[in-house]
């Protein structure tokens, strides 16, 4: 048995639609990609979304389109994937490390960020951990009184409650195991329409026309009007992602399903584990997170459960631990994020895992610890 921590579903409808844009014989920039956008915004109840090529690359655009850059500071979490704070680097500004709020509410945390906040700070990044909702509205006020911009880091939490409600722009990402794919794969939303007309823009070389308007001889010529890059998205994904997304609803659902029957599960056979947040919290079910008992050794609980066909993982090493941070960072310390990365571990979730496998993993962890 090989029960793997995440499963793209993917079948004849995603493989029909990659054939479909071959033989339509336009690849990039095209109606797929703009009809994806439209369902995606229409979804999320905003009116304009950006397709990208990752979400690293939408984080890039976001800081530029808000203008952070080179003596600014951005209060980010450790506990993430590392391109959240990468990009901060990008722009030539400060990333600020802060704490998560607690072990059981590991979201980046208000009183941390008040004590770290300077006359430098512009923005903050918020991570939807585990596809667990970040209070925004809360962090909202929090942004206002100090006159700083919120960007929702929403890789994990596609379709999911107000994301991108409160925030000024937030990112998603559609690589091979989130919620919903494309391969590699990112979209932008923003309720502000001049925000989405810069990232619009830079997304494809800050110039002012679109290749699919000057195909249909809608323009002929265009200006540059800022420095761009080329973070396109092409219709093969954008096909893909169309598909994928009609599913997602019910992906979520059954994420949160299979989430529920876990803290079931583990309430019974395993009352000595902590897991995150409560039942009720909001959430799009991107992980199954679980913080082993102190003093338990995590790689011979991972080992044993390998054995056994179940591939586990953690989220995340913090990224201010890493030997490149280190050494720009060399002071940081953070005990909460700290203490829970060195016993977290992550279980299998997947929309096509069975309620029996989840059975059978909490037993193996029962037995090994
Ligand atoms: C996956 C992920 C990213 C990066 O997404 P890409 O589309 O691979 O660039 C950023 N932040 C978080 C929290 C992620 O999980």
């Amino acid at each position: 048995m090989e029960i793997s921590l995440c499963d793209p579903v993917l079948g004849e409808n995603e493989k029909n639609a990659l054939c479909s844009v071959i033989d339509s014989r336009w690849l990039t920039m095209g109606d797929r990609v703009a009809s994806f956008e439209n369902a995606f915004a229409h979804l999320h109840d905003v009116e304009h979304a950006v397709a990208v090529n990752s979400c690293t690359a939408g984080l890039h655009l976001a800081l530029l389109a808000l203008d952070i850059s080179a003596g600014d500071e951005v209060l980010v979490p450790s506990l993430t994937f590392v391109a959240t704070v990468n990009a901060v680097l990008y722009v030539g500004a400060k990333p600020v490390f802060v704490d998560v709020a607690a072990l059981d509410r590991p979201h980046i945390s208000l009183e941390d960020a008040k004590i770290k906040c300077t006359n430098k700070t512009k923005a903050i990044i918020v991570m939807h951990y585990g596809g667990y909702l970040v209070d925004t509205f809360k962090w909202r006020n929090f942004a206002e009184r100090n006159g700083l911009f919120i960007i929702e880091d929403a890789a994990h939490a596609p379709g999911t409650g107000d994301v991108g409600r409160w925030s000024d722009i937030s990112v998603y990402s559609f690589f091979s195991n989130k919620n919903m794919t494309t391969g590699e794969g990112g979209m932008v939303i923003s309720r502000r329409g001049i925000l989405i007309d810069r990232i619009k823009r830079m997304r494809s070389h800050g110039m002012t026309t679109l290749t699919l308007e000057r195909h249909r001889g809608h323009a002929h010529s265009y200006d540059v009007t800022m420095l761009g890059y080329n973070y396109r998205m092409d219709e093969l994904r954008a096909a893909i992602g169309l598909i994928q997304l009609e599913r997602l609803a019910q992906w979520n659902d059954r994420r949160r399903d299979l989430t529920l029957l876990y803290r079931q599960q583990l309430a019974d056979s395993f009352p000595d584990c902590t897991v995150p947040f409560g039942n009720d919290h909001k959430t799009a079910a991107h992980l199954m997170p679980i913080l082993l008992p102190d003093g338990v050794d995590r790689n011979i609980v991972m080992n044993k459960l390998r054995d056994s066909g179940i591939q586990t993982s953690i989220h995340y090493p913090p990224a201010h631990r890493f030997e490149y941070y280190r050494n720009l960072f060399p002071d940081t310390h953070l005990p909460t994020t700290e203490s829970f990365a060195d016993r977290e571990l992550s279980l299998p979730l997947h929309p096509s895992l069975s309620k029996s496998k989840i059975i059978y993993i909490v037993k193996k962890l029962s037995q090994c610890i």
